[in-house]
């Protein structure tokens, strides 16, 4: 049996004629930059994600950068991020002339809510929680001490479509959020899209112009902005798609609970859930003390498997200047070493799980 890390094309295959004649018709119409079929999907995922307004883009960088640039953020402002993320949450910091403050995970992988204001200075501007993985960092505790600090709060949902904390959707807790479409993210284009969400009106105007050259309106450029803008043909393929993610979303947690029954070994932690929470399985990260063994195992078993991410952000060479120690995010180094992410998409049959769990049973077994 083959078990592939994501299997995109499964998907398209349950939708190819919607997605088909969604892709025809842009063509038809040569609706190719922003236009109707970008105005329908903001209004769509603006119903979806629960903010007022939706600024779509062309990706989950670009968004986070114009977040924070129509905030005013820039030079010599400092930015909190958490330890382990994607590159671009920290990298947008830095794109705007600021500069990523990191804070250590706790043991869901997200930002720790007790570390955060030791990091904050005078220069701090701004709180990047990322609901990493798919489970939503403690957005009631950010809040709090971003009003006592009066920081701005940007959420980095780029892996956590649809999840939420006790009923409110994460997302809806800070200024603004951040929403990638890459993919293989839990709602994905068949290119690269982004969006910025948000309930503040005036921030949602000037995200709009500074992603469109600085227009409102043709040929009125009040700011030198910039051009990042969503395809016509991406926008009506995340439309045709938006009306399943609420059951792909089912699937992932179905999955995952089959895993958590199936996964029964002494040898391996699966992921920890926070009680009302609601993960929405971007990815099932498990660990191991024995990752690298484990994971050439269940690749010679034709298992596809990952890790998210093999280093730290404080650690990578871009930031080596800023000579951290591991003693500085002994979490986040911990997880780097123990962290493998295993198949985790709607698509993936019972079948498919168990002969997962048979190998890394089969591993620890015969080691
Ligand atoms: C994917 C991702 C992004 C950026 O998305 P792109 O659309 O690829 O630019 C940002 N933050 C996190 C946590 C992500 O996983």
């Amino acid at each position: 049996m083959q078990v592939p890390f994501v299997d995109l094309s499964a998907q398209y295959h349950s939708i190819k004629n919607d997605i088909d004649k969604a892709i025809a018709k842009v063509i038809e119409e040569t609706a190719f930059i922003s236009g109707k079929y970008a105005t329908a999907f903001e209004k769509e995922f603006a119903q979806f994600c629960g903010n007022a307004h939706v600024i779509a883009c062309a990706n989950g960088t670009d968004s986070l950068e114009i977040l924070m640039q129509a905030m005013g953020i820039g030079r010599g402002d400092e930015v909190i991020v958490p330890a382990i993320s994607w590159i671009s949450t920290s990298e947008a910091v830095s794109a705007v002339g600021a500069i990523p403050v990191f804070v250590d995970v706790d043991e869901f992988f997200l930002i720790n809510v007790d570390l955060i204001e030791e990091k904050i200075t005078p220069k701090t501007k701004a709180i990047i929680p990322v609901h990493l993985y798919g489970q939503p960092a403690d957005m009631p505790e950010i809040m709090q001490i971003a009003k006592k600090h009066h920081l701005k709060v940007i959420e980095d949902c780029a892996q956590s479509h649809g999840s939420a904390i006790n009923g409110k959707l994460a997302g809806t807790f800070g200024d603004a959020a951040s929403y990638s479409f890459y993919p293989g993210k839990n709602l994905g284009a068949y290119g690269d899209a982004g969006a910025m969400a948000t309930n503040d009106e005036a921030l949602a105007q000037k995200t709009r112009m500074i992603a469109n050259h600085g227009q409102l309106k043709k040929h009125e450029h009040i700011i030198e902005g910039r051009n990042s803008r969503m395809d016509g043909l991406q926008a009506a393929i995340l439309s045709t798609k938006l009306p399943h993610l609420n059951h792909w979303t089912d699937k992932r947690i179905e999955n995952a609970a089959y895993y958590s029954e199936v996964l029964n070994s002494e040898m391996i932690e699966i992921p920890l859930l926070k009680p009302g929470y609601k993960h929405v399985y971007h990815l099932f990260v498990i660990q191991s003390a024995e990752r690298d063994l484990l994971m050439q195992h269940l690749e010679s078993q034709g298992i596809g498997v990952a890790i998210h991410y093999p280093c730290p952000l404080p650690f990578l060479a871009c930031y080596k200047d800023r000579a951290y120690k591991t003693e500085d995010f002994p979490m986040a180094d911990h997880f780097s070493k123990t962290i493998l992410s295993i198949p985790m998409y709607p698509e993936l049959s019972k079948a498919q799980m168990d002969y997962v769990a048979e190998a890394i049973h089969s591993f620890f077994s015969y080691h």
